[in-house]
């Protein structure tokens, strides 16, 4: 036992382990290990963001995709997902409302839609840039083209999210069909990153087949990648899914490897998840306290949030929603933080 506190003590001064050492750390999971590390995860989340909180406007574009995921409530060979595509107006009026509640981020999120071509989401882009100068733009659109990218960011796009999903190969293929591979997922961060956008890896956790070693890889990856962004949030099983009857992933073990993502690198913009949220009714505000320093409440339009479901039970009104934005700020003020309406760059 005392040699896992001396693991973590060493995580926290030289922020790499080995693979073995890794290992280690996620097996020697227990209440005690996970209070240990969230005090030193909150102690460098604090000395980088102090007690702010960043919030990010979450507008869902749409949940058409071409991908057949195995884990994934709006894959492409589910028959029961209700389908829709917000068009470029109610995307500017998701925004239009989030800025007034104040958001300076806006993230689109979307399943892999051959509809957003570049140049739909070029103009959309600088449609949206030229309205809110102050604001970033994040995409989380899946896998594109080196040259895709570059004219998305070309277009004033600030950020990318793209969850490497797991850093194993072989649990990787296990995850998804045959023609989407590790090696496309992991060249598309490097070329996000090349390029220039601030970039989000990640990872579920407690997805089917995954173990104390692919997670070690995961860690490892996210040391030597360094994202400026990392989602990381329990699976939640969806019930038109292959995987509709594995177990969800836990919360406190999430919570776990997010004081250890903190303590890895301490400046990365780590979100609480929505399925945190969805899990347990205060499982972003645990999130938050692991270490986390992010939220992303919903600014999809009402009408379309039951729709965007990846996983059952996804939250999408009270707290989550952003128009209860003063619930989310009390909610955070009562566990010691406070909501910035600011951009929310990462503080190298
Ligand atoms: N299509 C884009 C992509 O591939 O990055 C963005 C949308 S995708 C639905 C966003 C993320 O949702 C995925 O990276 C995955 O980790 C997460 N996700 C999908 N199904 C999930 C589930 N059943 N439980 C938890 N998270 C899930």
């Amino acid at each position: 036992m005392n040699n896992i506190f001396s693991l973590i003590d060493k995580l926290e001064r030289e922020h790499s382990l080995s693979l073995n050492e890794y290992e280690a750390l996620i097996s020697s999971y227990t209440d005690e290990t996970a209070g240990y590390i969230a005090e030193k995860a909150v102690a460098a989340r604090k000395a980088v963001y102090d007690d702010s909180v960043y919030i990010r406007g979450l507008i869902e574009v749409s949940n058409i995709c071409k991908n057949d995921c195995l884990y994934c409530g709006i894959r492409r060979s589910n028959r029961e997902c209700e389908r829709y595509r917000l068009t470029p107006e109610q995307i500017l009026q998701c925004c239009r409302e989030g800025y007034e509640l104040g958001f300076r981020t806006f993230v689109m999120q979307g399943g892999e839609d051959a509809y957003f071509t570049d140049e739909r989401l070029c103009t959309l882009i600088s449609d949206i840039k030229s309205a809110y100068p102050d604001c970033a733009v994040t995409l989380s659109l899946g896998e594109r083209s080196r040259e895709s990218y570059q004219r998305l960011f070309d277009a004033g796009a600030d950020r990318y999210l793209l969850r490497h999903e797991t850093a194993d190969e072989l649990h990787y293929s296990k995850l998804h069909p045959q023609e989407l591979t590790l090696t496309n997922r992991i060249g598309c961060l490097r070329e996000l990153k090349d390029i220039g956008f601030q970039v989000g890896c990640g990872f579920m956790v407690g997805s089917p087949f995954q173990t104390n070693e692919t997670i070690a890889k995961d860690l490892k990856f996210i040391e030597e990648f360094k994202p400026d962004m990392c989602g990381i949030g329990p699976f939640i099983p969806h019930r038109d899914t292959p995987f509709r009857d594995h177990p969800a992933g836990s919360v406190d073990f999430t919570c776990y490897l997010l004081s250890i993502i903190r303590l890895i690198h301490p400046p990365v913009l780590l979100p609480a998840t929505t399925a945190l949220g969805t899990l347990e009714p205060n499982g972003r505000e645990k999130g938050i306290l692991a270490g986390a320093n992010v939220v992303m409440p919903n600014l999809s339009p009402s009408d379309v949030r039951g729709k965007y479901e990846l996983y059952n039970n996804k939250l999408s009104s009270g707290g989550e929603s952003a128009q209860r934005i003063k619930e989310l700020s009390d909610r955070m003020e009562s566990i010691g933080y406070k909501i910035a309406m600011t951009r929310g760059d990462i503080k190298l």
